[in-house]
This record gives structure tokens, sequence and C-alpha cells, in this order.
């Protein structure tokens, strides 16, 4: 598995959101990090397939995604930013609700939110209604909607805004786990969020990739 960008730039009419980004990504996790405004929902779309770079491209596996889309969508696991769940569901019938949309078989997707539940702590919730959850085990409902094609991508944008520190740590483990035999990126613009589980972290300023450092060079970055 393989994720390149090559020179990849999104304008809004006269904003330049994006500005030449080049990047060639493997397993692990790569964090990236910037502040407000600096492009990372914008690359993380773009990732995601929903929007197509203004001029660049984005090859998956040497696919360029702006023609062969499905070939990243069929792989892509998106934790998009304040994801949303239905508070009168329960977790089981809100991913059996997300699996149906995704087109999963109804049996292998039973099967899977099992396996999910319980790898993600939630099996002994999995019958209470989603609106009593705690805004960390509501983001871990998130992350097993994300996991349910079992992907090799995975984009997470600013997971843990909002959690306890608890739940920071919790989530930052579970990111750890799944980077084993996947690429996953990890979007946010706290610097403590990545600083333990990313081995790359990726530093975007106003559009650009300002920084790409490994683990003993980025510490003096940041
Ligand atoms: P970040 O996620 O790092 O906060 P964004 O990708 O959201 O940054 O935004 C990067 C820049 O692009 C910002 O200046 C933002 O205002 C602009 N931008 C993002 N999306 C749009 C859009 N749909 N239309 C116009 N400008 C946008
Ligand atoms: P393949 O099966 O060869 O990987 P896809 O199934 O990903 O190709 O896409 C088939 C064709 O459908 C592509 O060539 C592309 O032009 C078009 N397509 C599908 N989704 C989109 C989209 N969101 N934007 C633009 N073109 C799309």
């Amino acid at each position: 598995m393989e994720l390149i960008l090559n020179g990849v730039t999104k304008t809004y009419g006269a904003k330049q959101a994006l500005q030449g980004i080049t990047l060639r990504l493997g397993p692990g996790i790569v964090g990236l990090l910037g502040p407000n405004g600096a492009g990372k929902s914008t690359l993380m779309r773009l990732l995601a397939t929903i929007e197509k770079p203004t001029e660049g491209s984005i090859l998956w596996d040497g696919a360029d995604i702006a023609k062969h889309p499905n070939r990243l969508r069929e792989v892509l696991g998106y934790l998009p930013q304040q994801f949303g769940v239905y508070p009168n569901m329960t977790p089981v019938e809100f991913l059996e609700y997300i699996a149906a949309m995704k087109g999963l078989s109804r049996k292998s997707a039973k099967r899977r939110i099992q396996e999910l539940l319980e790898m993600l702590n939630l099996g002994a919730d999995s019958k209470r209604l989603l609106g009593g959850f705690s805004g960390g085990m509501k983001q871990r409902v998130g992350i097993a909607q994300s996991l349910l094609n079992d992907p090799s991508l995975l984009i997470v944008d600013e997971p843990t805004v909002g959690l306890d520190p608890e739940e920071r740590i919790r989530f930052r483990n579970i990111l750890s786990m799944l980077a084993s035999n996947r690429i996953v990126i990890l979007s946010t613009h706290i610097v403590t969020d990545i600083e333990t589980v990313a081995p790359q972290i990726a530093v975007m300023l106003k559009g650009k990739l300002v920084r790409y450092a490994e683990p003993e060079e980025w510490l003096q970055i940041v």
C-alpha cells in the first residue's frame, strides 16, 4: 500500500487552500500538524475523494484517484471532524445503518460490528442508546464506522477535540494498534495528540507542506 501526492493544489475562487503538496506514504501513522486554516481538512477531503485537486495528482498504489476514485474508496476509512451519531440508536443499530449505506452485506457487517465493538471496548454498552454515551465513547463508535470495511487507508480529522485526557490516551492507543497494517493519517492542531503515536509528521502552514520529519528530528521542530 502506497499513497503518493504529486504537486497537489486546491483553489476555491481566489483562495489557495493547498499549494503544491508532494508526499509519499506507506504503512504507519503520519501526523498532519498545522494551525487552523493550514489546509488540513481540505487535504483530508481530497484524500476522501469528496473533492478533486485543482492541479496535481493523488495516486493510490499507482492509480490516479481522480480517474479511478473507487480504487481508493474501497479501501478508505474516514472519520470526519465532529462526527455525529444518532442519539436514538444503539451502537449496533447505528453501525448496521452505516454498513448498509456503504453497501456491505448484512451478514458480514453483523460479524464485523461485533468484532469492532469488542476491540474498541464498547461490547458492554452495545445495547445502550448513543445519546447517553460520553464524547470519547461516541468517538470510538466513530472510529468503528470508519473500520467497517477494514480500510488500508484510515483518515482521522481532529479526533480528540473535546475528549477528556483519559479518552485521549485511549484513542491514541487505538490508533497505534490500527497502524500496524494500514496507513493512518491523523490530522490535528494539538502537538500532544501525535507526539506519542506518530513516527512521522507533516507540518502544514498556509496551504504548504513546510516540513516532513522522522521521529528523532521532529521534536526539535514543534
Ligand atoms: P484546516 O483544516 O487546516 O483548518 P482548511 O483546509 O479548513 O484548513 O482551510 C484551508 C484554507 O482554505 C482556509 O483559508 C479556508 O478558509 C479555505 N477553505 C477551505 N475550504 C473552503 C471552501 N470550501 N471554500 C472557500 N475556502 C475554503
Ligand atoms: P476503476 O474501476 O477503473 O478503478 P472507478 O470505478 O474508480 O475506476 O471509476 C470509474 C470511472 O468513473 C472513472 O474513470 C471516473 O472517471 C468515473 N468517476 C467515478 N466517480 C467519480 C467522481 N467522483 N468524480 C469523477 N469521476 C468519477
